[in-house]
């Protein structure tokens, strides 16, 4: 039987569990604790469109054909194990952008597909302490061309414009496989490609797509383990406390004009 990839989080070590320590502590919490969240639309819009992308790529890899579900059957599988009130606005429009994507691209033969969905590790050094920290990414492929490695991570996004390439500059799980991608690969090291597409809900609309270079802030590349190291302290400051008596940021990201926290209700009513 062929297998359905089905992406996990990266894990209590990932930049996404420890990063919202940094936000909030209380929200560190929740998110190490996998808290049921709410999920947001677009969340699960990206969901089934890795999930689609996940099967295209890891098809192409060494009896990828005879392992893995076919892309829009993989999709249809996932919708159906991982049910979403947000399931009938995003099932059709990505089901009908994959194609779209691969006729876009081709076969894409200048690249190898050296793997699909995988965590990468590093250690953060703190003293006597070694940090792990951990960064999954979509999708890694070989330039045949410049024999480099590259890590392309797959964006849902409401435009393919350069304020949006730019605002993931200062992207900490980006920057993360950015330090693991040069401490790993060194001089064979192609960087970070993000792989955009814009899927319309209209089925008028056609999708649009582009793959630029993620530039990345050399200060934040440089400053990265210092922020790892932060984050981790702040866990462990608060390790021992019940999740009520975590402090709260209480700020305007909660649950404003500038941002909805996805544990709000949870904050609001207490408990888990
Ligand atoms: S709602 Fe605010 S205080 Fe509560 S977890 Fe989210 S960011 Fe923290």
């Amino acid at each position: 039987m062929k297998k359905l990839i089905d992406r996990g989080s990266s894990g209590s070590e990932g930049w996404h569990s420890i990063v919202d320590y940094i936000d909030c502590p209380r929200k560190g919490r929740f998110s190490e604790d996998h808290v049921r969240e709410e999920e947001e639309h677009y969340h699960y819009r990206g969901h089934l469109l890795h999930v689609g992308l996940a099967h295209l790529y890891a098809r192409r890899m060494k009896d990828g054909r005879s392992k893995y579900l076919e892309p829009l059957d993989a999709v249809q599988a996932y919708a159906e194990k991982h049910p979403s009130p947000h399931r009938d606005r995003w099932l059709e429009p990505v089901l009908r952008c994959l194609p779209h994507y691969e006729a876009y691209w081709g076969d894409e033969r200048k690249y190898e597909v050296l793997g699909v969905e995988k965590v990468l590790r590093m250690f953060v050094k703190d003293g006597m302490r070694r940090l792990p920290f951990t960064a999954r990414y979509d999708l890694m492929v070989k330039n045949r061309r410049t024999h480099r490695v590259e890590i392309w991570d797959h964006k849902g996004t409401y435009a393919v414009l350069p304020k949006v390439v730019e605002s993931y500059a200062l992207s900490g799980q980006l920057l993360g496989l950015e330090r693991i991608g040069r401490a790993k690969y060194g001089k064979r090291w192609g960087g970070v490609k993000l792989n955009f597409v814009r899927l319309p809900e209209d089925p008028n609309k056609e999708p649009e797509f582009g793959r630029p270079p993620l530039k990345v802030s050399p200060l934040a590349v440089r400053n990265f383990t210092t922020t790892v190291k932060y984050a981790h302290s702040l866990r462990d400051r608060f390790h021992d406390l019940p999740t009520e008596e975590v402090p709260g940021s209480y700020n305007d990201m909660c649950w404003g004009k500038y941002g909805k926290c996805i544990f709000r209700w949870h904050c609001h009513r207490g408990g888990d």
